[in-house]
């Protein structure tokens, strides 16, 4: 899937912002070769918990190539991941960094990055197809699922309907700490644990409205909803 993904072209407009981009660069970025294409989910593909989104970063990860990697949303993240014991380094700058996620994968309901961090309804609904194959591709694996703000909640809902999870009606409603079980809807699935979180955007994160610690909390209930042991790493001992 990931390898079908990097060539999708779906979206003119989505397709022109992330080459125009590419390159134009940020001037801090100019020496870097910018990844200007889709970007795929990043972690193993029999994770036990996935992290949604909402779109790559236009510097972020339109240039670096991975989800979340190379901004401050990403920073925000990676480190409470780190803290949590779902990742092996607090920080996320490149490809080749050498990060890894344990039983984790995050990805984006939108693969491309869009004008403002703003995907119109179409293009969210155009990109929809990959993450009900992505669900697909998890299902045997994956038991928790923890969706960063409202919008990604929303296009997530529709996607688990297609994947083939019961998505109750009324639809669960989005906010901070919620947490819904999802019952499968074919052979082939388990009950799904559904955590929503505010989203790790600087709008949230610089107005002390999602903390580190808010968003350790959701992370941690839900990998042991997933059944992942996780082993937090020890505090560095004062010197
Ligand atoms: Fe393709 Fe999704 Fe990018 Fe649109 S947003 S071009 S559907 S990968």
């Amino acid at each position: 899937m990931d390898e079908a993904l990097i060539d999708c072209r779906a979206c003119p407009r989505l397709v022109a912002w992330r080459e125009q981009v590419a390159r134009d660069k940020r001037a801090a970025f100019r020496d870097e070769a910018y990844w200007g294409r889709p970007v795929t989910g990043f972690g193993p593909s029999d994770a036990a918990m996935l992290v949604v989104g909402l779109a790559p970063a236009a510097h972020g990860g339109n240039r670096t190539g991975r989800m979340f990697t190379g901004d401050r949303s990403g920073d925000v993240l990676f480190a409470a991941l780190y803290a949590v014991g779902a990742a092996t380094q607090p920080t996320a700058i490149a490809r080749d960094d050498g990060l890894r996620l344990l039983g984790t994968r995050v990805t984006a309901p939108v693969h491309c990055a869009p004008p403002d961090n703003k995907p119109t309804v179409a293009e969210r609904d155009t990109c929809r197809h990959w993450l009900i194959t992505e669900l697909e591709l998890l299902a045997p694996t994956v038991r928790a699922i923890v969706v960063l703000g409202a919008w990604g909640w929303q296009a997530l809902l529709p996607a688990l309907d297609r994947a083939g999870w019961q998505v109750p009606r009324p639809r669960p409603k989005f906010g901070h700490g919620v947490h819904y079980s999802i019952e499968p809807a074919r052979s082939g699935r388990r009950d799904l644990e559904l955590f929503g979180s505010y989203h790790v955007s600087q709008q949230n994160t610089f107005t002390g409205r999602l903390t580190p610690t808010m968003l350790e909390q959701v992370l941690t209930t839900a990998a042991t909803a997933a059944g992942l042991t996780l082993t937090p790493p020890r505090p560095t001992p004062d010197r």
